[in-house]
């Protein structure tokens, strides 16, 4: 029992270091970027210089997808809070989304009527469902919509992801959440499988229901600890 403790102590203090390194590592890339970003206006550039430098933002880009996809996007919070309203952490992921990925011409609209708290960290609630959340709008065709539905279902807040994308065939279905599997040419392939790991951490099941060409339901579920009704 000792020993399972101190495990459970081990990967809390790895999560909060592996988001502190990821955002120690995303501020000089976000330097960086700004100088690029700054010299390839230049007009006298060389063309083969111009080219070195959207190589550069490529390859930078791709690291920043990395660590978002692998770690979480927000800042590491000092004190973990191990409760989580679901509300308000859904709307700050959204804002999350609307920051880091284009998503200009998808619209997300989230149901939600009350007030469930989860047990989670709300460093590991917002890595779920950001990496949830572009999946559906990277699915979606632009002007396309994705759903958020948040309800109870007998003792568990249950959260649906519904998208009218691109949609999975059976063969895709079985390989999501293995790591590298991606479709996509910038794909990471890391998303899922983190999000599997996180829900299977606090108890939580994780679903999916997609047909190719139609769209995705994600079904989130997770033991309901607490509704606070008056707000
Ligand atoms: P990545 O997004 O980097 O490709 P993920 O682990 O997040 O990696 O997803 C793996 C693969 O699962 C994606 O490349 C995509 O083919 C498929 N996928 C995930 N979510 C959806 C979705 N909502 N609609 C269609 N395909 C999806
Ligand atoms: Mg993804």
């Amino acid at each position: 029992y000792y020993q399972q403790i101190q495990e459970d102590e081990r990967l809390k203090t790895t999560g909060q270091l592996a988001a502190a390194v990821a955002h120690e590592i995303r501020n000089p890339i976000t330097v960086v970027k700004g100088f690029i970003q700054l010299h390839e206006t230049d007009k006298q550039l060389p063309d083969h210089i111009k080219k070195h430098y959207k190589l550069m933002m490529d390859e930078l880009y791709t690291a920043e997808t990395v660590i978002s996809d692998f770690l979480s996007l927000a800042k590491p919070e000092v004190s973990e809070v191990e409760t989580v309203e679901v509300k308000p952490a859904l709307y700050n992921v959204m804002d999350l989304l609307n920051t880091y990925a284009h998503i200009d011409t998808i619209q997300i609209e989230l149901d939600i009527e009350d007030y469930y708290s989860i047990q989670c960290t709300l460093m590991e609630f917002k890595q779920l469902f950001v990496n949830l959340l572009k999946n559906a709008v990277e699915a979606s065709k632009h002007g396309g919509t994705v759903r958020v539905k948040v309800r109870k279902v007998n003792d568990r807040v249950q959260i649906d992801i519904v998208d009218q994308g691109v949609g999975m065939t059976k063969e895709q279905l079985k390989r999501i959440g293995t790591p590298f599997y991606s479709l996509k040419a910038k794909g990471t392939g890391l998303g899922l499988m983190i999000c599997f790991n996180i829900v299977q951490k606090y108890n939580g099941t994780i679903n999916f229901f997609s047909e190719e060409g139609k769209g995705t339901n994600v079904t989130v579920a997770f033991p309901l600890i607490k509704k606070t009704t008056s707000r």
